[in-house]
């Protein structure tokens, strides 16, 4: 059974219970170095075999996990932050499959939870927004066509914007369609890695702002108003407000 672990956003800590016990007891690592912390893996064996996909094609990711599993190996692929978000993990699962081969997948911290949580936000808040849009802005990955930044905007949900800070000025033009240019933003870079950096401004002074942090990778753009100060109490903890597990008092 081959297990694909999410390592965390990069504070090695920060990897569930169940994925580092299976990368310190694994055989054969495979795992995505451009990303991932080395030190999510310094509990692993000695004789342990670890390779860096960063460097590798599909074909030979897999060539390896199925060469390890003929040989009765424990194979694990670690993934950054959770393998679900922009981490290629389906194909490698569909071939697996395909070899009849069996697999499991162990969640992990993803960056925009991680970001969430250096921000010291929350994404959903009450009369502000219930909605979270996790995207990208098109690379040399397309977007379909229903998705683009400028249509998403216009929803004026919480935002979070992956793998694109190569591109801040068309980003910045595209959620102007939508969201007022005062907005506020964030831009969150290496979130829980010991080099961290935060930059905030709004809509208009963002890109400016990151240029000169000089962040050109490796960042997370979350855009708002669940940055800023003005939202409703929530109804969970109203005390008028009777559910499941309390009974409301009247005023
Ligand atoms: N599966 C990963 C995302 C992989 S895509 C996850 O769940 O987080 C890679 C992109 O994720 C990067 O380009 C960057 O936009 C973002 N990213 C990954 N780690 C990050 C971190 N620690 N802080 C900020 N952004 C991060």
């Amino acid at each position: 059974m081959i297990s694909f672990i999410g390592a965390g956003p990069g504070d090695p800590d920060l990897i569930t219970v169940k994925g580092k016990k299976l990368i310190d007891n694994a055989d054969v690592i495979v795992y995505a170095g451009s990303l991932v912390n080395p030190e999510v893996l310094s509990g692993a064996k000695d004789s342990a075999k670890i390779y860096n996909s960063a460097s590798m094609t599909l074909e030979e990711v897999i060539d390896v996990m199925k060469d390890g599993e003929e040989r009765g190996l424990k194979v694990v692929r670690v993934h950054t932050g959770d393998p679900a978000i922009y981490g290629a993990h389906r194909e490698q699962m569909d071939i697996l499959d395909k070899l009849g081969i069996k697999y499991e997948v162990i969640p992990g911290v993803s960056s925009f939870l991680a970001t969430a949580a250096v921000l010291k936000k929350e994404y959903t808040l009450p009369g502000v927004s219930q909605t979270v849009i996790i995207t990208r802005m098109e690379g040399r990955t397309p977007m379909p066509s229903k998705e683009s930044l400028a249509s998403l905007s216009k929803h004026h949900s919480t935002m979070i914007i992956f793998l694109s800070m190569g591109m801040m000025d068309e980003v910045v033009e595209a959620l102007k369609e939508g969201y007022e240019a005062t907005t506020p933003v964030a831009v969150v870079y290496k979130a829980t890695w010991e080099d961290q950096k935060i930059v905030t401004g709004t809509l208009n002074d963002i890109a400016a702002k990151v240029k000169e942090a000089g962040i050109k990778k490796t960042a997370l753009t979350v855009v708002g108003d669940f940055l800023g100060d003005e939202y409703e109490l929530s109804k969970l903890y109203d005390k008028t407000f009777t559910h499941e597990f309390r009974q409301g008092v009247s005023e």
